[in-house]
């Protein structure tokens, strides 16, 4: 055999494969039949920034491998995303660029999803959708005013950075250290104004107590929840002030309420302001409530402490001063918390600062709260009761900026705040308008402006404040699983959502997991109001895998360090496969990628090698004989390489099932070895392989090539065609393996 064979040409392999899945309708979420099990893959939604990075790589590197194997073990995937679009990125980049937002969103995801294909992501592509499209942020506009209606969104005041000079509020990354604007370089001051809140506190209990069924939770997924609920076991107690008025308050030191020395109150709890009588402790909440909240409990040295002047009795008589701090809210929430300075560090960090609560650290003890409440006998408090406080807080939801879902509500001065009525959704966004980084360009616009209040006709001004994106990706879940075309009517009813929903399996960087909380909060919210009955937990993802991100030399890559991995120029270099293998094999999704030229150059080869040893080895076959006496021979070796198989096969098809990628790559790898071993062991008892060795061998291979399939797709399927499998070999996962070890097997078909 002289023929010339191709060696491996990714450039040449991959373009051809993604036409044939194109064809083949591959990308399609289909129509399940009855009784197949169905999932959704949820990748994350990518920022249209106009660049994949390195995380997404690996985020849909693993998201597809995951959807390709679970396909070909049968089941009806539907694997699609779509574009988190709206946002301040977004609006910079086009000031930058003196275009459109709405053009450069365009242009930014059309680039993207050329690379996603150049990639071979078997995203459903039909069903991508930008959180910036009319027919998408309606849907935003519906649920604010859903959760509006529910008392979930509720408006109040809160800090924000404002530049005097540019007329314009600032995000914390528009504010240059030293305090000064990004633009003009002037001082920026904190000023209050109001702004919308999304309320989380109803579903925490709920959302912290799911924690424990959702099985098929990776462990730093759940360890983001855990962190973001914040729960803190411990007792309240019910105390009463000289003239009688009540108090409940909390503390997680059970054995230790006796010793308590003051109370701590948020300075967001319901009654604070019942107890700060004295104007001028007013004027001093209300600075303090400007400073901002989010502070941690290390922080208690420095974090704003305010005497109330009032006292509240303790559980012995005792008078305990009533002080406000954010500290409450860092640790606890927005409650009462009683301070014991004897067991608490932070409490003894506040006791030191206020001199009506006139506590000494004890005796040799300069820091104070290092004794060990379970050591000190204490008595015990008559009505304590077991409890918990949770951290987690309502947080922001609107922005005074021009890109972004604007906020359907209009302000009336006989009527005050009147939600739009869902009849009139969309409110659109201008097209055409162009920010300049200066004042609020839409409140600029009369015709967005001006318009007739919905309850009393006179006229009146809409909300010229926008949603926050992080609004409009409460949902960004969702979509996909309508087809578009329903999308208009049913967003929130259509039945397609009872067949995909909760999605199988979210796959997602570990900084998402705040995204991951706000949608598990809608989803119990949304079930209540009705839609999403159907989920009783109210749990948006059955299964969740975090990974975490990619890195170089060490550090963060960035513009900044000269050491951004491009993917481009590695997939012109390589070819995808190369790349998704490469990812996928440098780290389980737990460790953080370090990335380095050694896992593509190792991918690299194994491809190479793999590619030119099944080409060698079917050119050879017709070359082989068939001799009894040499097969029974060697038939134990044919059964050890069966065996082999077997083995990789069963722990490849397990650790791709719990999206342990790294394993799968590292036992294809190691199969491939066990393969060639198994030529060289033949070799060298024999000099020669038999023709039933050179057909359990492409057995084998044949196998290899299968279980590749899901990681480097079209190296896969080009293999197997090499091999002369069939379509349904392309497309189906093997669930044994099936190499010949009997000669008879062999001398009938040959
Ligand atoms: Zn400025
Ligand atoms: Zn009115």
């Amino acid at each position: 055999m002289s023929e010339a064979k191709p060696s491996y040409d990714a450039a040449r392999i991959e373009p051809a494969r993604q036409a044939a899945w194109a064809e083949r309708g591959d990308y399609e979420a289909p129509r399940p039949a009855e009784g197949q099990p169905r999932i959704y893959v949820k990748p994350s939604s990518p920022f249209t920034s106009g660049n994949l990075h390195m995380g997404h790589v690996r985020d849909y590197s693993i998201g597809d491998a995951y959807a390709r194997f679970r396909r070909a073990r049968g089941d009806a995937v539907l694997f699609g995303f779509g574009f988190d679009a709206f946002g301040l990125p977004a609006e910079l980049a086009a000031i930058e660029r003196q275009v459109l937002p709405a053009e450069w969103v365009e242009r930014c995801g059309d680039r993207m999803l050329g690379q996603m294909k150049r990639l071979g992501f078997s995203f459903d592509y039909d069903r991508v959708f930008y959180s910036s499209d009319e027919g998408q942020y309606r849907w935003s506009q519906w649920l604010f005013l859903a959760l509006y209606e529910m008392g979930m969104i509720y408006r109040d005041d809160a800090t924000v950075d404002w530049c005097d000079t540019c007329q314009t509020t600032l995000a914390s990354i528009q504010v240059e250290e030293g305090g000064t604007c990004w633009r003009c370089h002037n001082e920026v001051r904190l000023i209050r104004r109001p702004t919308w809140f999304l309320k989380v506190t109803d579903h925490v209990e709920e959302n912290d107590e799911n924690l424990s069924g959702l099985d098929d939770w990776d462990e730093l997924s759940l360890a983001t929840q855990r962190y973001i609920i914040g729960r803190t076991e411990g007792v309240e107690l019910d105390l009463r002030a000289p003239d009688g008025r009540g108090m409940t308050v909390f503390s997680p030191h059970r054995r230790a309420l006796a010793r308590a020395r003051f109370v701590l109150l948020s300075p967001r709890h319901p009654e604070v302001e019942s107890w700060v009588t004295d104007p001028a402790v007013g004027e001093e909440l209300e600075g303090l409530r400007s400073g901002g909240w989010e502070r941690s409990a290390r922080d208690a040295r420095s974090v704003p402490v305010i005497d109330t002047g009032e006292t509240v009795l303790g559980p012995a008589g005792e008078e305990l001063p009533v002080l406000v701090s954010p500290l409450v809210d860092a640790r606890f929430g927005p409650t009462a918390a009683l301070g014991i300075p004897d067991v608490d560090e932070a409490d003894a960090e506040i006791a030191a600062r206020v001199d009506r609560v006139g506590w000494q650290p004890p005796e040799g003890e300069r820091e104070g709260g290092g004794e060990d409440p379970d050591s000190v006998p204490t008595p015990e408090v008559e009505g304590a009761r077991e409890t918990k406080r949770y951290r987690a807080n309502d947080f922001s939801i609107s922005r005074q900026r021009s890109w972004g879902t604007p906020i359907p509500v209009v302000n009336c001065d006989a009527c005050g705040v009147v939600p739009v009525p869902e009849a009139d959704l969309p409110v659109a966004l201008p097209r055409d308008l162009m920010p300049s980084g200066e004042g609020n360009p839409l409140a600029e616009r009369a015709d967005f402006v001006e318009v007739e209040c919905p309850s009393c006709g006179a006229a009146a001004r809409r909300e010229t404040d926008t949603l926050d994106c992080h609004f409009d990706a409460l949902f960004l879940w969702v979509p996909s699983a309508v087809p578009p075309e329903a999308r208009a009517e049913q967003m929130f009813t259509h039945p397609d959502l009872k067949q995909w929903l909760p999605a199988e399996r979210l796959v997602a960087g570990n900084d998402s997991g705040g995204f991951v909380f706000d949608q598990r909060t809608v989803t119990k919210a949304l079930r209540d109001h009705g839609e999403f009955a159907f989920m009783a937990d109210g749990e948006p993802f059955a299964g969740c895998l975090f990974h975490e991100m990619v890195i170089a030399d060490g550090r963060k890559m960035s513009k900044h360090l000269g050491n951004v991995v491009d993917p481009d120029e590695l997939v012109e270099r390589y070819g995808a496969d190369t790349v998704r293998l490469a990812v996928l094999y440098a780290a389980g999704p737990a460790k953080t990628l370090n990335w380095s030229d050694g896992a593509v150059r190792f991918a690299s080869r194994f491809l190479r090698n793999l590619w030119t040893y099944v080409q060698d080895r079917v050119a050879a076959l017709p070359d082989a004989v068939h001799d009894p006496e040499a097969a029974a021979d060697t038939e134990h070796m044919r059964d050890r390489l069966r065996k082999w198989c077997d083995n990789g096969l069963g722990r490849i098809t397990e650790d791709t099932a719990e999206l342990q990628m790294h394993k799968s790559v590292r036992n294809l790898t190691r199969l491939f070895e066990r393969i060639q071993d198994f030529e060289k062991r033949v070799l060298k008892r024999r000099g020669q392989l038999d023709r039933a060795d050179a057909e359990a061998q492409l057995a084998a291979l044949a196998l290899l090539a299968r279980a590749l399939v899901p990681f480097a797709p079209h190296a896969g399927e080009e293999l197997l065609i090499a091999l002369g499998q069939g379509e349904d070999a392309l497309c189906s996962w093997p669930e044994s393996a099936d190499v010949p070890v009997k000669p008879e097997s062999s001398a009938t078909t040959s």
